[in-house]
């Protein structure tokens, strides 16, 4: 970027995961048929009024408190006008003056350094519908099921600096959201989206430059992507001595390149006012205080417990910390295994790789948390070996039976013995004379062989410690 400094803020929308709309009963759900999740109020009857559901403020205030904000006591709900046909109210219900959260802040970890990145605000409003347009017929169709789906607006301070950095904030707020259990933050399903607001100004300037809005980016991929386009397009425009529009762009995904979609709005365009359909809505200390009391531990403190309680590196962490179903998985099998770092293998390596390769999530797993616990205690307890395990679990992957019933009915409960051992050893010391000859005139490398020869009289079955040790012993 030469002596260019990119700026970055965020919008982001996240689609919430309660049951109803936030103004009616109709389902929330994704998907059904079109025009099947609705109600008069959803299709803006007149004379219908909207009633809030107060689950989507005790969701906007759990992600308040996540991210350090200030929580308002007294919210208010804004019309925000403009036309479209996926809007039949011709309004749209947010919040303008009095968002639910203000003035917080998040950690983010870009490429190991640390970066604070300060919340504008956060506030609550209702999304909108679809519209479809079929090229077969040459018509236009509207598909309201979506509108009237709770959403939280996240909006950040223009602290990014970086399409990392970008990147690596929009993944901290999605993996915040998916902790919560309010936001299944699905970019596919558009559960997550976000607007990136970019402008450039020389290095050392304090002031901000002409910013452009990126609207409806719905991947990582394509935020990093379109920032990077747009940051070198707003470089050339400035150094060909040209000035920077204030304007709305599109993404076009399939040649990575943006385009304006609109003159850049104010907010006066849209005719904003408190919706005089509904009162305003007061939380209390209470209703804050009872739910800081039911938040989960975030993953940035899961991951220092992670660290410090079981004592695990910072890449276990972070991978076990990556989704809330990872952590919860791996406490459930370290509860029975005791044993944090097998634990954490067994889990992060062998069984994501599996999982990874029949692509199945963690919650498809066919191996229950319970059953991987115990199969690692019976290594622990030298029941059976750890290459014996890998049979067993490559069993239970696909029976899901327990690892007991698998070790009973195939006899492979490991032998401990010494005497049982000392027998084997005995049998195949006699039967290779010639190579114990061997063996005693320097040639120590045969040792393994003998280790072979035990392991392989035993089926596999034998303790290769004691193996070990007791051949040492005889020859
Ligand atoms: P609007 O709703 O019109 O898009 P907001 O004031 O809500 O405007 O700001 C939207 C986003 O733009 C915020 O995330 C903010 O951090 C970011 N932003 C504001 N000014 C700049 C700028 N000069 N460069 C980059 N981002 C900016
Ligand atoms: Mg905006």
């Amino acid at each position: 970027m030469e002596n260019y400094e990119i700026v970055i803020g965020l919008e982001i929308h996240a689609q919430l995961k309660t049951n109803s709309k936030i103004f009616c009963p109709a389902s929330a759900d994704f998907g059904g048929d079109p025009n099947s999740h609705i109600s008069a109020v959803t299709m803006g009857m007149p004379g219908c009024l909207p009633v809030f559901n107060k689950k989507v403020a005790d969701f906007a205030i759990m992600l308040g408190i996540a991210l350090h904000c200030n929580i308002r006591n007294d919210n208010r709900f804004a019309r925000k006008h403009y036309f479209y046909p996926d809007l039949p109210k011709g309004y749209q219900i947010s919040q303008f003056e009095e968002p639910i959260c203000e003035r917080g802040s998040i950690v983010i970890n870009c490429d190991g350094s640390e970066r604070n990145i300060g919340i504008t605000r956060i506030h609550m409003e209702e999304d909108a519908g679809k519209n479809i347009h079929d090229i077969r017929t040459q018509s236009s169709l509207v598909d309201l099921n979506r509108a009237g789906v709770p959403l939280l607006e996240i909006v950040s301070e223009p602290d990014l600096r970086s399409a990392a950095e970008a990147v690596a904030y929009l993944r901290t707020i999605r993996q915040i959201v998916r902790y919560l259990g309010i936001s299944d933050g699905n970019m596919d399903e558009g559960s997550l989206r976000c607007d990136v607001n970019l402008s450039l100004r020389p290095l050392g300037s304090l002031k901000y430059g002409t910013r452009t809005e990126i609207k409806n980016m719905n991947s990582f991929k394509f935020v990093e992507k379109a920032i990077e386009y747009e940051a070198a397009r707003q470089l050339k425009v400035i150094k060909e001595g040209g000035e920077i529009i204030q304007q709305t762009l599109l993404f076009d995904s399939e040649n990575g390149t943006t385009r304006p979609m609109r003159g850049k709005e104010e907010s006066a365009d849209y005719r904003y006012f408190p919706d005089p359909d509904l009162p305003p809505l007061s939380i209390d200390e209470a209703w804050i205080q009872r739910i800081k009391e039911n938040l989960p531990l975030l993953p940035r403190d899961k991951k220092d417990e992670l660290i410090s309680v079981y004592d695990l590196s910072e890449y276990d962490a972070d991978i076990l910390t990556a989704e809330r179903e990872n952590v919860e998985y791996f406490e459930k099998v370290y509860k029975i295994s005791q044993d944090a770092k097998l634990s954490c293998n067994w889990l992060t390596s062998e069984l994501f790789g599996r999982l990874n390769k029949e692509n199945k999530s963690l919650s498809e797993s066919p191996i229950s948390a319970e059953d991987l616990g115990t199969l690692i205690k019976r290594i622990l307890e030298d029941v059976i070996s750890g290459k014996m395990a890998k049979d067993i679990f490559d069993e239970m992957f696909l029976s899901s039976k327990t690892p007991d019933s698998i070790i009973e009915e195939k006899g492979l409960k490991q032998i401990t013995d010494p005497e049982e051992i000392k027998k084997l050893v005995a049998k195949v010391i006699s039967e290779n004379q010639g190579q114990l000859e061997k063996y005693k005139a320097g040639n120590e490398k045969l040792f393994g062989f003998f280790v072979g020869q035990v392991m392989k009289l035993s089926q596999g079955k034998a303790n290769p410690k004691i193996v070990n040790d007791l051949l040492k012993e005889e020859i």
